[in-house]
């Protein structure tokens, strides 16, 4: 007797992940009006976060190597699903994303919140606090929704992803998708057209009633009563593809630099946001783990253009980061002690904490006394708030 295989899916499980092609974007970052701020550490033709907002456009931002198939400004992109798992083809949750990443993550129900005094994740309900709704039009904490897909006309080896926090786009895809379910059974592996609708919204605010054109996601096909019916019948072997268990999607964004230009222009409906209406505990992913990824390319630039701006050098910044992460390479910092480590710079330079060196010149970071102090992002002015 040979064996050939394992059979158990706790020794061996073995799984295909579709890998990530690229993001597609609803927007781009626009240079703000007042231009270059003296925290900026960049040249001049470049932006950050502080000189620069999230601005809607009204086509898809396409990567350069796929302008030539998809146009430079496309409306719509003609599009498959990969699985017809709603939770997996469209993960949802309540996020909150600060200058340096996510801050709190929550099904509607609990949450994981990153905890600035212990430095550490903790559980907490949700929505928290931060909720961005109605009366709350600050809040921070808000729906996001990542869409995969195939571009089946450039490739059926990977998929592309959109993330997106316009509650009016995550509905008009829900409704399509649920429709063609409705009629085919399925939605996966069905030709469908991904498009920038322009709708045309009114809304009120202190100044008046205002009209203005926003450009929301949705679904739509074009399938004749035949073509249906040709999907229906090859429904079985179809299902039993994209039903496929081992086949997994990317992990949905989880730092702001990936999310960052899709995660525009939240005032599209004056304020009328509906995130919390959205809310229910079914249309919500579960958690995910904590990240523990190393730090990325923009956090490792931001960790250096604030020892910049507080003087520190190369060797004083090893010290304070050995200090603090028992690690002295920014490059070993994960997401959670970078975000750190750039929240105490940015304390520093904020003059919300100090930055001391002991006789021997160690430096360190002394905050005031513990009173209930605030949340750091309310002290900045609301430009430095990137959404
Ligand atoms: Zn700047
Ligand atoms: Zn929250």
């Amino acid at each position: 007797m040979r064996y050939r295989d394992i059979t158990n899916p706790n020794i061996f499980d073995r799984r295909i992940l579709l890998p990530l092609k690229d993001t597609i974007r609803l927007g781009r970052k626009a240079p703000n009006k007042s231009g270059i701020t003296k925290r900026c550490t960049h040249k001049s033709n470049e932006l950050c976060d502080f000189c620069s907002h999230p601005e809607t456009l009204p086509y898809f931002v396409v990567p350069d190597k796929l302008k030539e198939k998809l146009g430079d400004k496309p409306t719509k992109l003609n599009i498959m699903l990969p699985k017809d798992d709603l939770l997996e083809v469209f993960p949802k949750s309540l996020s909150w994303y600060g200058l340096i990443g996510k801050k709190c993550e929550g099904n509607g129900q609990e949450a994981q919140y990153y905890d600035e005094k212990t430095r550490d994740w903790v559980k907490k309900t949700c929505p928290c606090e931060q909720l961005k709704t109605d009366e709350n039009p600050k809040g921070q904490c808000q729906i996001h929704a990542t869409f995969y897909f195939f571009l089946y006309e450039i490739t059926m080896g990977g998929v592309f992803r959109i993330v997106m926090s316009s509650p009016r786009s995550i509905n008009n895809i829900l409704n399509g998708l649920e429709l063609h379910r409705d009629i085919l059974n399925r939605f996966s592996l069905i030709p469908l057209t991904l498009l920038r609708e322009p709708t045309e919204i009114t809304y009120e605010d202190d100044t008046g009633r205002h009209t203005r054109t926003i450009y929301p996601l949705k679904i739509s096909s074009d399938l004749s009563l035949e073509r249906m019916a040709e999907l229906r019948a090859s429904n079985k072997e179809m299902l039993l593809l994209a039903g496929r268990k081992q086949i997994c999607l990317p992990e949905p964004a989880d730092n702001k630099e990936a999310i960052e230009p899709e995660i525009v222009a939240d005032e599209e409906e004056g304020n009328n946001t509906k995130s919390a209406s959205l809310v229910t505990p079914k249309s919500i992913t579960p958690l995910p783990t904590a990240p523990e990824v190393k730090v990325t390319n923009m956090q490792a630039k931001k960790i250096f253009a604030l020892c910049n701006v507080l003087k520190l050098d190369g060797n004083k910044r090893k010290q304070l980061m050995k200090s603090l992460y028992e690690t002295d390479t920014t490059k070993t910092l994960t997401m959670t002690t970078a975000s750190d480590f750039i929240q105490r710079l940015q304390d520093c330079s904020d003059g919300a904490a100090t930055l001391r060196y002991m006789p021997d010149g160690l430096p360190y970071v002394e905050y005031p006394p513990a009173q209930e102090t605030q949340e750091t992002d309310d002290k900045k002015d609301p430009e430095d708030i990137p959404f």
